[in-house]
C-alpha cells in the first residue's frame, strides 16, 4: 500500500518518511489538495506509522497488528477522525474530543488528531482546537485535511506545516484504472474530468455517463460539418439527457476535450488523445480547418461554460453555442 502512495504522492511521502526517520516529526501539519488525491490514505498510514508495532525500516506500517488494524476499523482509543457534522465542524464536537482524550485514558503519550474538511471548521472551534494543541502534557499530531488552504484561519496557518498533494498524474490514474477493468479509451475520458480515481471509477461504470459521451459525439459529428441539425439535436435529444446546469457543464466538458484534441493534433503536441476512439475523424478535421477556426471554437465552449455558471438556462446557452459554430463555416 505504502509503494501505491508513494507513487502517486512521492514529494509528500519523502517528506513525511524522511522526518520520521530523522525523528522530526512536527506536531501539526496541513495536507492540502484536491478531493480524492489520497488525503485521508496518507493521514492514515501517517497515523499507522505512529502505532505500528511490527513497522521495518523500509515500510514503516505492516498493516496487520493489532493497532494498524485499529486504526482501519477507526477503533484506535489515540486516534481522532473529525468531520463536519452538517455544514460545519462545530466547537462542541472540539469538546466532546477533548473529552474523549480524557476519558478513554490513553494507551500511549501519543494522541493523533485528524481533521477532515478543515476549511468548515468554525473560528471558535479552530480556537478551542489550537488551546488543545498547545497543552504541555500532550503529545499531539494533529493533521489538517483541506481542498482550501486559504480558508484556514491565520492562526492554524502559521502553525502547521503545509504539504500540498499533486494532481493524480493522468498516466498513472489511466493504468490504475486499467487494472479496475476500465479500457485505456474510457479511461482517458474520464480521468481528463477528474483526478480522484473513485470518482473516476464511478464515472466510467455509470450509464448516464456513458450515454452523455454518445450524445457528445454524436453533436460533434453534426457541428464539425456545420449541420444545422445540431440545433435540432439539442432540442430533441441532448435536453433530455442533460437536464441539469451540473450535467450540462460535464457535457461542455466532454465537447471541449474532443476540440482539445484536435488542438493538439494540429499543434503536433506528443500528448496522448483524450478522445483515442475518436481519432480517425479528429486526425481528419485537424487537417481540414485552421488553427485559429480550432481556438476560437475552444474559446466558445468556454463562454458557454462561463455563461451557464452565470446562471443563464442550459438550453439557451447550448443552443446559441451551437449556433455559433455552424456560422463559423457557414
Ligand atoms: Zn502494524
Amino acid at each position: 500500500m505504502q509503494a501505491e502512495y508513494l507513487k502517486r504522492q512521492p514529494v509528500v511521502m519523502r517528506i513525511l518518511t524522511q522526518s520520521i526517520t530523522e525523528n522530526r516529526l512536527g506536531h501539526a501539519y496541513i495536507f492540502e489538495g484536491a478531493r480524492g488525491i489520497g488525503k485521508r490514505e496518507v493521514a492514515s498510514w501517517l497515523t499507522k506509522a505512529q502505532f505500528c508495532m511490527q513497522a521495518s525500516p523500509e515500510n514503516r506500517v505492516c498493516n496487520k497488528c493489532v493497532n494498524c488494524r485499529r486504526i482501519e476499523e477507526s477503533n484506535h482509543p489515540d486516534v481522532h477522525f473529525v468531520e463536519p457534522d452538517g455544514a460545519s465542524i462545530k466547537t462542541q464536537q472540539i469538546k466532546d474530543l477533548r473529552q474523549a482524550f480524557v476519558k478513554r485514558g490513553m494507551e500511549s503519550d501519543k494522541k493523533i488528531i485528524i481533521i477532515d474538511q478543515a476549511e468548515k471548521m468554525t473560528a471558535k472551534s479552530a480556537n478551542s482546537l489550537l488551546k488543545f494543541i498547545e497543552e504541555p502534557e500532550a503529545e499531539v499530531l494533529i493533521v489538517f485535511l483541506t481542498t482550501a488552504v486559504q480558508r484556514l484561519l491565520p492562526t492554524i496557518q502559521s502553525r502547521c506545516q503545509l504539504l500540498t498533494f499533486q494532481p493524480l498524474a493522468t498516466e498513472v490514474l489511466v493504468r490504475e484504472l486499467e487494472t479496475q477493468g476500465i479500457s485505456e479509451a474510457r479511461g482517458r475520458v474520464v480521468a481528463h474530468l477528474t483526478q480522484s480515481s473513485s470518482e473516476a471509477i464511478e464515472m466510467a461504470q455509470d450509464e448516464w455517463f456513458v450515454e452523455a459521451r454518445k450524445h457528445v459525439v454524436q453533436l460533434y459529428g453534426y457541428l464539425r460539418v456545420a449541420d444545422p441539425m445540431a440545433l435540432i439535436y439539442i432540442q430533441t435529444d441532448w435536453i433530455g439527457h442533460f437536464k441539469e446546469k451540473n450535467n450540462t457543464q460535464l457535457g461542455l466538458d466532454l465537447l471541449l476535450a474532443l476540440y482539445e484534441d484536435k488542438l493538439h493534433l494540429q499543434l503536433v503536441s506528443e500528448q496522448p488523445l483524450i478522445c483515442m476512439q475518436q481519432e480517425k475523424m479528429l486526425k481528419q478535421d485537424a487537417l481540414n480547418t485552421k488553427l485559429l477556426t480550432t481556438t476560437y471554437e475552444i474559446e466558445q465552449i468556454l463562454t458557454a461554460k462561463k455563461r451557464i455558471e452565470a446562471n443563464v438556462g442550459a438550453q439557451l446557452a447550448m443552443e446559441e453555442l451551437v449556433l455559433t459554430f455552424v456560422a463559423i463555416k457557414n
